[in-house]
């Protein structure tokens, strides 16, 4: 008998009808003779219009009564997919994050999962009984509650299939599974069969939403076998693993896209020794990360360093920059949301000299200026203004995928 973890994210479970499907998915693959753990997220855009709710209420709300807030939408969704299974004849139970022994550290609205004590889902299991399971929740060591932070319901299905053994880890969700680019965006976007954890945990970090990507992590930590496919379909989907066969010709996999990014550009700072750590010990202090960094060789003893941090950091940056200007010697500074990162990422890129170059000759036949480029081993990422991001994704496409 294997155990078997299956996720349903929000649109998946966004009504009844929607619901009684899962059921159906979740009491076959019951049928089968296996044991399952359901993970469910809120129900369609519920945590979107908790948030705005909180917004009228207080521009400014705790953290902690934010997560007592959005951890409500999750537990509307498992209680009603277990009424669906009840009134289906299967025995259930739903349960939220601290009933299945979720434990987290304390950070609210993004709190990472620390253990799991999985005693009362196994003893669910061993009564032979359904366990339905609130994504994106969990417990802290003060007895508060704790969300993960957005697309966190992937993380905890992953963390109770590493916890649990569970033999297969299934993401449903309202694609097929992973394609070469967002299928929803670009046209010609291809299914892939299988993707590598490393390149999955890429393309997860920089912007394709289709998993969270410390559930990719958590996944390739502890080897869980993970697919991701539709709960609309029933086609086959995607599974990631350690190693993947090669997407046909092509040495990239996918592109991505962030729009959850700015820019900061310090500019006349002076050119000595230990004046990146001060800027960035600064801002890790204040727990603000940093993505690309560009510095220039500089002229006269002054020098310009320019990042990337996530567009909702960007105000704190500045104004904790701002307040520093002086120890730290910076002439000026600018700041600009109106960017986009687009990224290709491919573990095929190792070892194909001309990718940077093709991906540029893309951008540069669509007429779009590059702002920032890095690189790694298997991607590539360079930021364009923020109205070309779409088109940018698409040529950056065709030009790797097209037939
Ligand atoms: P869920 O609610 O099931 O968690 P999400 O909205 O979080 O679903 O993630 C699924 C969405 O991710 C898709 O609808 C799709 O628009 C988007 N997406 C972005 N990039 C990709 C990609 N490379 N492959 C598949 N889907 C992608
Ligand atoms: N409901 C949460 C969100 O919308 C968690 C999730 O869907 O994974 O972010
Ligand atoms: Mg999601």
């Amino acid at each position: 008998m294997s155990l078997i973890v299956q996720k349903f994210g929000g649109t998946s479970v966004a009504d009844a009808d929607r619901l009684r499907h899962v059921a159906k998915i979740i009491t076959d693959t019951y049928a089968k003779g296996h044991r399952v753990v359901a993970v469910l997220s809120a129900q369609g855009d519920t945590t979107d219009e908790l948030i705005e709710k909180a917004k009228e209420i207080n521009p400014n709300p705790s953290p902690r009564e934010m997560d007592m807030l959005l951890s409500t939408g999750e537990q509307i969704s498992v209680s009603l997919c277990a009424m669906a299974i009840e009134a289906m004849g299967y025995p259930v139970v739903s349960l939220t994050g601290w009933q299945s022994g979720i434990l987290t550290n304390t950070v609210s609205m993004n709190a990472r999962i620390k253990r799991l004590d999985t005693e009362r889902v196994e003893a669910e299991l061993d009564r032979r009984r359904i366990v339905i399971v609130t994504g994106f929740q969990g417990i802290n060591r003060l007895g508060d509650i704790t969300t993960l932070g957005r697309g966190g319901s992937d993380t905890s299905a992953v963390a109770l299939a590493a916890a649990l053994h569970a033999d297969l880890c299934q993401i449903y969700t309202d694609v097929d599974g992973v394609y070469t680019a967002d299928p929803r965006e670009v046209k010609g976007a291809r299914k892939l069969d299988e993707i590598t954890y490393n390149e999955m945990l890429d393309l997860a970090t920089l912007g394709a939403q289709v998993l969270h990507n410390r559930s990719v992590e958590m996944a390739k930590k502890y080897n869980v076998k993970l697919e991701v496919l539709s709960s609309f379909t029933g086609h086959p989907g995607t599974k990631i693993k350690e190693v993947a066969k090669g997407v046909e010709k092509s040495y990239i996999s996918s592109v991505a896209k962030d729009k959850n990014i700015a820019r900061i550009a310090l500019l006349g700072v002076p050119d000595e020794t230990g004046t990146s750590f001060k800027v960035f010990s600064l801002l890790a202090a204040n727990n603000i990360n940093v993505d690309i960094i560009l510095q220039g060789i500089g002229q006269a003893e002054r020098k310009d360093i320019c990042f990337t941090v996530a567009e909702g950091d960007l105000e704190r940056a500045a104004g904790l920059l701002k307040d520093h200007q002086e120890s730290i010697g910076f002439r000026a500074m600018e700041t600009n949301a109106d960017v986009a990162k687009v990224s290709v990422v491919g573990a095929g890129m190792i070892g194909s000299p001309g990718v940077a170059a093709k991906l540029f000759e893309a951008l540069y036949d669509a007429g779009i200026n590059i702002n920032m480029i890095s690189t790694s081993e298997i991607k590539i990422s360079v930021l364009v203004d923020r109205k070309d991001a779409a088109k940018a994704v698409q040529v950056i496409h065709d030009k790797f995928f097209a037939m």
